[in-house]
């Protein structure tokens, strides 16, 4: 782990050498992870110009941090009925925005809530089950959405605010809850 001084804070992040043309950031399961070019020195320099995004995406990781210690996991539930619900909250959405899925996949995954594949199948990671169920709509919905707007664009948001006016909350307390079952799986934070 390397580590830059920003305003008052010391942050620390990955760096990773691939073989692209130009550097990247972001942040991969509340860690910063620097993406540079083979040969590409000098990365401080890239951090500071993006120093305002970095603090942004520091307090957003802090405050679901707080709010960790309030947050509970269902565990009163089985797989079978999870999958039930998952199908059903599938079918309501196709509905909805009168698309078809093609199948739905269930993994326990260790850096995403859920993807949606090109040729339209989503899968739905397993830890969700754990959670209250509008968090599961809300990743479900997002999933399908996706078979109609592949990328998180303007147009996708759009619709997600719309349907979901507390979006920005539930994406935080989604990361919270992140952060939780980090802890009790064990994962480690990449
Ligand atoms: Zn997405």
């Amino acid at each position: 782990m390397e580590a830059i001084k920003i305003k008052d804070k010391t942050i620390q992040y990955k760096k990773v050498y691939r073989r692209i043309r130009y550097p990247r950031l972001e942040f991969k399961t509340g860690c910063l992870v620097v993406i540079l070019p083979e040969n590409y020195c000098g990365e401080e320099k890239l951090l500071l110009k993006h120093k305002e995004w970095i603090l942004k995406k520091v307090h957003f990781i802090e405050d679901a941090l707080k709010e960790v210690k309030g947050l509970e996991l269902n565990s009163n539930i089985d797989k079978a009925t999870f999958t039930k619900k998952v199908e059903k909250i599938v079918k309501e959405f196709e509905k909805e925005l009168d698309v078809k899925v093609n199948k739905i996949f269930f993994r326990k995954m260790k850096t995403k809530w859920g993807s949606c594949s090109s040729d339209g199948n989503i899968t739905i990671n397993k830890l969700l089950m754990f959670l209250p169920v509008r968090f599961i709509r809300y990743i479900v919905f997002h999933e399908i959405l996706h078979t109609i707007h592949r990328k998180h664009n303007t147009e996708f948001y759009n619709v997600i605010k719309k349907k979901f006016k507390n979006s920005e909350k539930i994406e935080k307390e989604l990361f919270s809850y992140w952060f939780l079952l980090v802890e009790r799986e064990g994962y480690g934070m990449i």
